[in-house]
């Protein structure tokens, strides 16, 4: 078993790991920037170390920093969280190299789901649903460009194969814009992510994103814990998730899993992992692989009852998995919202000090945030400072649970996006289930 793991993140995602590591009696090591001294983990770990100024570059993307805090404080391995070095192969590759765990899946595994291209061409040879496309990268070959898209058939959308966050993407909607979109999204992909190789695929119109958890110890053992519907996103970033996803015809949804857990196995995946797909008219489309840890994890601890991230220590540890898929039994259904330090109008990050904190509470009540009375949240990082996981026997009682604590919490001195969660709740579509990835948008009138 590990002693002492070093957590490589900050806010709500380290309290969280901190959480599990005690719970297993392994001993923390908070490392943190110069503003993040406050943060609540960094207060209850048995070791802090300040790894920078405030910018991330200097801080929590400083892997030299984290090495050496990692010799220094005798830790043995690292969990990145999420964001951040979570998906970051050379960071991973370093910490092996340097004699330390990396809770996570080994760099190659790492590097092959971070290239969109590469993804999908092990994910297809696996068995796993994907998007119909160009099956590789694009040439700049006009007349093959063109024909790539007639095959596929408009609209398409061009992607770049180092992409994330939602960012590298463009929709083609005729062959007249097509050679133009293909040279301005490589350029863009180029400049953001240092790779400009993109990649075409259909543009499904009206698809949900459901994805997929899985654990797999990478001793030839796989699982599921069924799916997530995250559909409600704004500029792709998900606001509401929920597990299981509404409304899916169980021989297609037990179909997917079973293809997820054959390449965990065939990939020899090591960790926590999840296969997003698009999921449009009876059918999935993989569409990429997150190795890490999730925000929206724990609608999936609420209805299985397996500690994701205890799990990611075990495995980490050499353990081979707690649990069989027989073992594993769904029951209930769970929500998450995830509440913003930000604008509701403007959808703005809004840093500031927190006046007053009121969490709320109940049976079938989760909060995993770190902030607490007069925590100042600083206008450096990512603008989530929690999330509410709501648990039901059924999605209603999950949602009127939702409801309520949305209600009940009170965030004072910050603008926060509660009021918006509170009137999504009560929406009318969204309380029948199973609306699409434009919908929030649309509502919105974005
Ligand atoms: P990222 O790594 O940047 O999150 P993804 O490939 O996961 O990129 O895509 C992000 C989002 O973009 C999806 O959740 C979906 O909303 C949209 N998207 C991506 N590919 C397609 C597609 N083929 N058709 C329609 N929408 C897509």
């Amino acid at each position: 078993m590990l002693d002492k793991v070093l957590i490589a993140n900050r806010g709500e995602i380290a309290l969280r790991i901190l959480r599990a590591c005690k719970e297993l009696d392994i001993k923390t090591v908070a490392v943190h920037s110069k503003i993040d001294a406050d943060l609540k983990h960094v207060k209850l770990a048995d070791e802090a170390v300040c790894i920078g100024p405030n910018p991330s570059p200097q801080s929590y993307l400083n892997v030299p920093a984290i090495i050496s805090a990692m010799e220094i404080t005798g830790a043995q391995a690292v969990h990145p969280g999420y964001g951040f070095l979570a998906e970051n192969a050379d960071f991973a590759e370093q910490v092996e190299n340097s004699g330390f765990v990396f809770i996570g899946p080994t760099a190659d595994v790492i590097r092959v789901m971070g290239d969109k291209v590469a993804a999908i061409r092990a994910m297809k040879a696996a068995g796993v649903p994907t998007v119909p496309g160009s099956d590789g990268p694009l040439s700049t070959d006009p007349a093959e460009l063109k024909a790539t898209a007639l095959r596929i058939g408009y609209p398409v959308i061009i992607k770049a194969a180092s992409g994330g966050g939602g960012r590298g993407m463009r929709v083609v909607e005729s062959e007249q814009t097509l050679i133009n979109s293909v040279a301005i999204t490589k350029t863009e992909a180029a400049a953001a992510f240092g790779d400009g190789t993109v990649y075409m695929e259909k543009f499904l119109q009206n698809p949900r994103h459901v994805e997929v958890q899985v654990l797999s110890d990478g001793q030839g053992n796989a699982i599921h814990l069924g799916d997530r519907d995250c559909s409600l996103q704004r500029r792709h970033q998900k606001v509401i998730e929920e597990a299981p996803a509404p409304g899916i015809p169980e021989d297609a949804r037990q179909a997917v899993f079973e293809s997820c857990v054959n390449a965990c196995i065939q990939i020899n995946y090591r960790g926590a992992g999840t296969f997003e797909f698009l999921y449009e008219d009876g059918h999935y489309y993989f569409i990429e692989m997150n190795t890490r840890v999730q925000v929206e994890h724990p609608v999936s601890e609420m209805i299985t009852g397996v500690d994701i991230v205890k799990e990611q220590l075990l495995i980490a540890s050499g353990r081979e998995l707690s649990f069989t898929q027989e073992q594993i039994i769904f029951r209930g259904h769970s929500f998450e919202c995830r509440i913003n330090a930000e604008d509701p109008v403007t959808f703005m990050p809004q840093p500031g000090t927190i006046n007053a904190y009121h969490a709320p509470g109940g049976n079938g009540v989760r909060v995993d945030s770190h902030i607490y009375n007069g925590y100042r949240v600083p206008p450096n990082y990512d603008s989530l400072i929690g999330k509410i996981i709501t648990y039901g026997r059924d999605r209603d009682s999950a949602l009127s649970r939702m409801r309520n604590a949305l209600d009940e919490m009170v965030i004072d001195g910050i603008k926060t996006n509660i009021d918006l969660h509170a009137r999504l709740v009560r929406d009318e579509a969204f309380k029948k289930g199973g609306v699409n990835i434009h919908y929030l948008e649309k509502k919105l009138g974005l």
